[in-house]
């Protein structure tokens, strides 16, 4: 048997461990005892991450649609086929009529391949991915407060925090080993822990104090927040006065916050949130932490600006154990973005619209035309796609029809598509509409890194022999597109990413031989001598002062109303991930939560005479599903929610394709439904 250092497939916490290997085959795991965020144990999705890996459904064969019927192909016709007919649309639409989907799931050199095919052979910006769906509205808002959009500090630092502040993150469930940091730091080292959630989720048991605000009212709590410390004179003048800029607008906006104003909003009763406002604010290293209830709402991105404000009002930035602190959902959204899976910028968010970055990438690729307008998001492409303006879509390793809000106007919008490719390792609900599909390996089977939340750039190496007839998304790639008359000849990973590093000011000193001998190293990493980057923004700003953006409370697009009297909010459970592609095939995770489900409230049960287990139709503006009940106190009174791991029972076609106006995101955490009796 042998074992192989690998990156875990699953969440953005990134631990390694070690891929036991027998006879060609993925037999097990053993968690790596020194890694800083593993030490020595792994949650249970980690545990099982081998179970996928040989699992006979498997792609094993380019395949191809031939008048509705789906036929195995020879790798050559399929690479042809692919690149001329993206070749024929370009000529004959134009490079706006194409769209390109990179990857959370793939390694960074992959990701950054896919970009480079779209730009630099196809012309086209259209180049999004799930970040899109997630923590879009985190890039775009702490870039306009501090001027970088990732977690501002350190997994390992959690353990001397004095205070956090979680706010829309389900953390056990879906980042479990950075939960167990919290949960070890509040048990053994009395730090304080103020939850902010509309659900009772487990972490709320270990909080000093519990917000259990309405879903949506997030802006309305942290100004709140913000009214309670101004007026208790809690802020950090010193901190405000040197390093940021912006303050009286804040002050002015917050004025109109106040508790009893706030309690009519977000249901918080004044005594609590002036605890937690003394609480985050009177400690001394306090570490704010959110999720996908922050992000995916209309109002996502003003969300994540007012946590900034929150933050940079107490001082609690550019030191240990402080800062905002996204969680990053899959094991390389950071990374993809990173690398320029985006539309509007190359790798280390390079605008594409800057002459000199055009400039810079033209000459490091050998082209001359580079495109410079920004090109679509994931959102605009399936609405482009829809109205028959985006013709072609290529998808690697996604899933859109089951991650992405409203699913029937997703399927109408792919079936309209003259041509949709999709890359993936097994054949997922997307696939199942696409023309030509392309059959990629795991995590197992290719050398290459990976980039966790916190930021750490990660090296997973090659367990085992890629399967017969899969190919490593980044050959797949390159054959592309050297068909498609743009060159790409890397013999391996490692020549990919030595271009990252030349074309990457954050990457510059992230090599292949400091990884092999590191728990990888942290961005910003600007030369080989750096050590990289556990915590920013010390002493300065990226941006240079950081700037209050003070935002005004909206309510979410959709509030109860006689038709639909229900709250709909959507989340994870931890025994899946993301579309369930991967964890469906690992038994013991399914037998832990094979069926989709909605919560609620026992109180709402009774009024609707539905009992624990029973079937319920529930039906929002967009669609219908039917769902057994899960009787709980877990969700308040007037709130169900439901997991969207599951494709055959798809919460997501009730859900609102509603965008946040600036980042684009949907507001997946909340609609309206009615639920009737079946
Ligand atoms: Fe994998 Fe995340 Fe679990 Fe760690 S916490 S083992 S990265 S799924």
């Amino acid at each position: 048997m042998s074992q192989t250092l690998v990156v875990c497939p699953f969440c953005g916490c990134g631990c390694n461990f070690y891929l036991e290997e027998r006879e060609g085959k993925a037999v097990g795991v053993t968690p790596s005892r020194e890694h800083p965020v593993s030490k020595g144990a792994l949650c249970a999705k980690g545990w099982s991450a081998y179970g996928f890996v040989n699992h006979p459904e498997r792609l094993r064969s380019p395949m191809m649609r031939d008048h509705g019927i789906i036929r195995d192909v020879t790798w050559g016709e399929a690479l042809d086929h692919v690149s001329t007919k993206l070749l024929e649309i370009k000529k004959e639409f134009g490079s706006e009529s194409l769209g390109f989907l990179s990857s959370a799931k793939v390694t960074n050199e992959e990701n950054y391949l896919l970009m480079k095919m779209a730009r630099a052979a196809f012309k086209s910006n259209n180049v999004d991915h799930c970040a899109r769906l997630c923590h879009a509205s985190t890039v775009a808002g702490l870039a306009a407060s501090f001027g970088s959009g990732a977690m501002t500090n350190s997994i390992e630092e959690f353990e001397d925090a004095e205070a956090f502040f979680v706010i829309g993150s389900n953390t056990t469930e879906q980042h479990p080993m950075i939960a167990t940091r919290i949960i070890q730091a509040v048990v053994n080292k009395k730090a304080k822990l103020i939850v902010a959630d509309p659900r009772d989720i487990r972490l709320a048991k270990w909080a000093t104090v519990w917000l259990r605000h309405k879903v949506g009212s997030d802006v309305a709590l942290l100004n709140g927040l913000m009214h309670v410390i101004l007026k208790e004179g809690w802020e950090d003048r010193a901190f405000i006065e040197s390093r940021t800029e912006n303050f009286e607008e804040l002050k002015n906006l917050v004025a109109a916050y106040s508790p009893e104003r706030v309690a009519e909003i977000t249901g918080v009763d004044p005594e609590s949130l002036r605890k937690a406002a003394q609480t985050y604010a009177t400690s001394k290293k306090a570490m704010i932490v959110y999720a996908m209830g922050i992000t995916q709402h209309v109002a996502g991105t003003d969300n994540v600006k007012s946590c900034a404000n929150l933050a940079m009002l107490t001082g609690h930035m550019g030191f240990p154990s402080t800062g905002v602190n996204p969680l990053r959902g899959q094991n390389n959204v950071q990374g993809a973005c990173d690398m320029g899976g985006l539309p509007n910028v190359y790798t280390d968010y390079q605008p594409v619209a800057d002459p000199k970055v055009k400039k810079k990438f033209e000459e490091a690729w050998g082209v001359t035309d580079l495109n410079d307008k920004p090109g679509l998001t994931l959102t605009d492409m399936i609405a482009k796609a829809e109205k028959g303006e985006l013709k072609a879509l290529y998808v690697m390793g996604e899933n859109p029809i089951v991650s992405d809000p409203n699913a029937h106007h997703v399927m109408k919008a792919l079936r309209k598509l003259d041509f949709l490719v999709v890359q993936d390792i097994f054949l997922s609900e997307t696939a199942g509409f696409a023309h030509v599909i392309l059959p990629a390996v795991t995590f197992a089977e290719k050398d290459g890194t990976f980039t966790n939340t916190e930021r750490r750039v990660q090296l997973s190496r090659q367990a085992l022999a890629p399967l017969d007839g899969a190919m490593p998304d980044w050959r797949i790639i390159s054959e592309i597109s050297s068909r498609a008359g743009y060159p790409m000849n890397y013999k391996s990973s490692a020549e990919i990413l030595a271009e990252i590093n030349r074309v990457t000011p954050s990457y510059g000193g992230i090599t292949l031989e400091r990884l092999k001998n590191t728990w990888g190293l942290q961005w910003p990493c600007p030369d080989e001598k750096h050590p990289g980057s556990p915590f920013l923004h010390k002493d300065r700003f990226k941006r240079g002062l950081g700037r209050f953006e003070g935002r005004e409370y909206i309510p979410p697009p959709e509030v109860p109303d006689e038709e639909y009297p229900f709250v709909l909010t959507t989340g994870r459970v931890a025994f899946q991930y993301h579309t369930r592609t991967m964890t469906r095939r690992i038994p013991i995770l399914e037998r832990e939560a094979p069926k989709a489900f909605l919560e609620m409230n026992p109180i709402d049960a009774r009024r609707l005479r539905v009992r624990d287990g029973m079937m319920v139709a529930v039906e929002s503006r967009r669609g219908q599903q039917r769902l057994p009940v899960l009787l709980t106190s877990v969700v308040p009174e007037g709130v169900v929610f439901g997991a969207f791991h599951y494709g055959e029972a798809n919460i997501n076609e009730l859900t609102t394709s509603a965008a946040d106006p600036v980042a684009k995101i949907p507001e997946l955490k909340s609609c309206a439904v009615n639920i009737r009796r079946l």
